[in-house]
């Protein structure tokens, strides 16, 4: 892949950061013994990834072009990160009830937030209009929902339709949503699909825009980029058709690849928008405002799972690490290895990158189920009882989405950043969860629900 000395820079500093983190984690007392496992997060890293997604669009749409970048919400469901990217610039792209409470919660605004969860009730499509957020109809029976709402009672609410285009997958089926059968959007390619949308625009002078999402992780940019071009042409037959510009913006989805392959930021953001505006100048030229939907690409290199290994063992020849981090913290990995590797660094008890000559061994998770392994047969340094296990990368779609097998605890989340006297300083992003709050969770609450039901007596 190719990489800018910009980035590489960038990526050197990013990493020495991270090592930092880990050290400062464990001499402040945030790794030990009473926290096994922790998700750390690099506010300065988010920052510089928010700036270049801003000045990569910048450069390349016409001069005030209005543009909303809404960070998708799912990526990192956690309200400081959302307010840390609204303050620099970035809206909330929401896909349910919980994530629109969460982009409020951290001082969104309604007109920075869009909606487009694939299963909205009416009353969150009411609740959406009533705010003013962006909503995009997934499908004709939500656009007659639309239809009811916008007629009994005025909103500021900007309105569209989700299409897909139809393009095809990239290498992960789970993250491809432009394929012939996927659950999303209005699919564009089957038959009488694209005049019902553009009918559906025409009787409806309140739909202003437009909305693809074409993929998430494993989807080639070239696709990302006709998902955009083919959204672009599809509003210029509806503005055609209806003789006015009618749909004054383009959604163009999130979707940017990330690397989780070595420490590079690659593709970049700048990458993508060029690519942009060569296969769809159209797009770029001022002519319509844009929105996009980024999400891993913003907050992925940002975050790690660091883990203590409680044991390090053998096992019929083969070398395990037993850490606490699993299937809990990297469920996608756990479960779906080939898709989704994970880069693991190796650190000593007291938080130092560790050396030393690299063996061949399984980092394994805490979990009671064989498969629960964060890298299998994996050259690190050997990792020893009391040393730490980190899993780079790990800042969107991973600890901040516990999963809760084996009653494992949500580990804490801490944000860093230089304190300016040459140490780091961590702020509380969320709390870990206690043991009292897991049986809380679990029903605690109701321990006699089950015993005290009884069928009724026979007669
Ligand atoms: C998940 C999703 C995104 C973000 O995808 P990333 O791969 O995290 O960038 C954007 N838009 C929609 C509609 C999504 O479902």
């Amino acid at each position: 892949m190719a990489v800018d000395h910009e980035a590489e820079t960038e990526a050197r500093e990013r990493a020495g950061r991270r090592d930092e983190a880990v050290r400062a984690a464990v001499e402040q007392g945030l790794l030990g013994p009473d926290a096994a496992v922790v998700g750390l997060l690099d506010a300065i890293g988010i920052r510089e990834s928010a700036t270049a997604l801003r000045t990569a669009f910048e450069a390349v749409l016409a001069p005030g072009t209005p543009v909303l970048h809404a960070f998708a919400v799912k990526a990192s469901p956690l309200v400081p990160v959302v307010r840390l990217l609204h303050e620099e610039g970035i809206g909330a792209e929401v896909a349910s009830p919980g994530e629109l409470a969460l982009a409020r919660a951290a001082g969104v605004p309604a007109g920075r937030t869009v909606l487009d969860s694939p299963a909205k009730t009416p009353a969150e499509l009411r609740e959406a209009l009533a705010l003013g957020v962006a909503v995009n109809a997934d499908n004709p029976q939500e656009l007659d929902r639309l239809d009811a709402l916008v007629r009994s009672a005025p909103t500021r609410s900007p309105l569209g339709i989700r299409v897909n285009p139809q393009i095809g997958g990239g290498s992960i089926g789970s993250t491809s949503t432009a394929t012939e059968t996927s659950k999303f959007g209005v699919a564009l390619r089957d038959e009488g699909a694209r005049e019902w949308v553009v009918e559906a625009y025409a009787r409806r002078p309140w739909l202003t825009r437009l909305h693809a999402h074409t993929g998430s992780q494993g989807i080639p940019l070239e696709l990302l980029a006709r998902g955009a071009a083919e959204t672009y042409a599809l509003a210029e037959e509806i503005n055609a058709r209806v003789g006015r510009r009618q749909i004054d913006t383009l959604d163009i989805g999130g979707g940017l690849p990330v690397n989780f392959a070595g420490e590079a930021t690659a593709p970049t953001y700048a990458r993508y928008a060029r690519l942009l505006a060569e296969r769809a100048p159209g797009l770029c030229a001022g002519r319509y405002g844009l929105v996009t939907e980024f999400g891993r690409s913003l907050l992925a290199k940002h975050g790690t799972v660091v883990a203590r290994v409680e044991y390090a063992k053998r096992s019929g020849g083969r070398r395990i690490a037993v850490t606490h981090a699993g299937v809990q913290v990297a469920t996608r990995t756990v479960y779906a290895p080939g898709a989704w590797p994970l880069r693991i660094a190796a650190y000593d008890a007291e938080g130092r990158p560790k050396s030393g000559p690299e063996v061949v061994q399984d980092v394994a998770g805490p979990a009671c189920f064989s498969g629960d392994l964060l890298a299998e047969g994996r050259a690190l340094p050997e990792l020893a009882q009391g040393d730490h296990a980190a899993a780079l990368d790990t800042g969107a779609y991973y600890f901040g989405h516990h999963y809760a097998y084996n009653s494992l605890a949500r580990p804490g989340i801490y944000g860093f950043a230089p304190d300016g006297t040459g140490g780091i300083a961590f702020a509380t992003v969320r709390e870990p969860q206690t043991i009292a709050e897991v049986v809380a969770e679990s029903g605690g609450a109701h321990a006699s629900a089950l015993t005290t039901l009884r069928a009724p007596e026979s007669r």
